[in-house]
């Protein structure tokens, strides 16, 4: 993205917890998106491969909505945080439920179900992924899980912690190995808005011609990503940009036009609650000049 443009709307820092991410240049910028019918509209560097972290979780909390349904609901909660993405204050005094399945807190014990309900669920993941964004070639970065893992302490500590309540039924390391990979995750913009194609069109995925959920559980995934998306930012996120979104800390965010649209708009500086400082501003933008906001 151009210097000047950066200087005007802030620059934002990129992710420094571990090198590969804060190694990404800021001059970076992409933006897809794709229609009902599926036809593509991008811009920018809308083919780098970027780390798509947590805009995994969107994909994770579907496919455990699919395995065990509203059951899901008695593992994690559905209600906004108001507290960091990494946060486990809420943890002790609601007992190991975390919040919602957007925080890592909960993105844990989603995976932990994943582990529960398939026999190899790394690869019905990887198979997910690769179907939902029609490219057979989506996989894991092992640089950036093993570092993911390195200096992962919090999620460790956060996994041990649920599971101390009992919340989590698996071997915490497998958990977590999980939780890394899907972190891991190397897509660029033209897959991830393809991936959330079906959220744009009541469940069903247009790239494998399948429905993926039904009408009303795509309903109810929006929901979530308007509430929980953006983490203690997602009453700014409804206030400016109007439509359930799900950020990552490698810069990337996904949004959805419900019944029109899904997109993906990347640039690796984020503000200081992990979402992409002038992929927020872009989208504000889209909806504003567009008028598509869900309100
Ligand atoms: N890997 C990051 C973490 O677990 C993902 C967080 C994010 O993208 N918001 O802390």
């Amino acid at each position: 993205m151009d210097a000047e443009v950066r200087k005007r709307f802030g620059e934002g820092r990129a992710a420094s917890y571990i090198d590969a991410l804060a190694n990404v240049p800021l001059d970076r910028f992409g933006m897809a998106l794709v229609t009902r019918d599926g036809t593509v509209h991008e811009v920018g560097d809308s083919r780098e491969g970027f780390s798509i972290q947590s805009i995994s979780k969107v994909h994770t909390v579907t496919m455990a909505l699919d395995a065990i349904g509203d059951a899901l609901w008695e593992r994690v909660d559905r209600e906004p945080s108001g507290d960091p993405f990494n946060s486990l204050i809420q943890l002790e005094y609601e007992k190991g439920i975390p919040r919602n399945p957007f925080m890592n807190a909960g993105a844990l014990v989603v995976a932990d179900v994943l582990l529960s309900a398939h026999e190899r669920p790394e690869q019905v993941l990887l198979e997910f992924m690769r179907a939902r964004s029609g490219s057979t070639d989506v996989g894991g970065d092992e640089v950036v899980a093993r570092s993911e893992r390195e200096s992962g302490f919090r999620n460790i500590a956060t996994a041990n912690f649920i599971r101390s309540f009992g919340n989590i039924h698996n071997d915490v390391d497998a958990v977590l190995d999980f939780y890394f990979l899907q972190c891991s995750l190397k897509m660029d913009c033209v897959q991830l808005a393809r991936s959330m194609q079906f959220l744009a069109c009541g469940g069903y995925c247009g790239m494998s011609g399948k429905q993926v959920v039904s009408a009303q559980m795509s309903t109810r995934i929006n929901s979530l990503m308007m509430t929980a998306g953006t983490y203690d930012a997602a009453g700014d996120f409804a206030y400016y940009v109007g439509l359930p979104a799900k950020s990552g800390v490698g810069g990337g965010i996904v949004a959805v036009v419900p019944h029109v649209m899904s997109l993906c708009v990347w640039y690796p500086g984020l503000d200081g609650k992990g979402n992409s400082q002038l992929g927020k501003y872009a989208l504000h933008r889209f909806t504003q000049l567009t008028g598509l906001s869900v309100f």
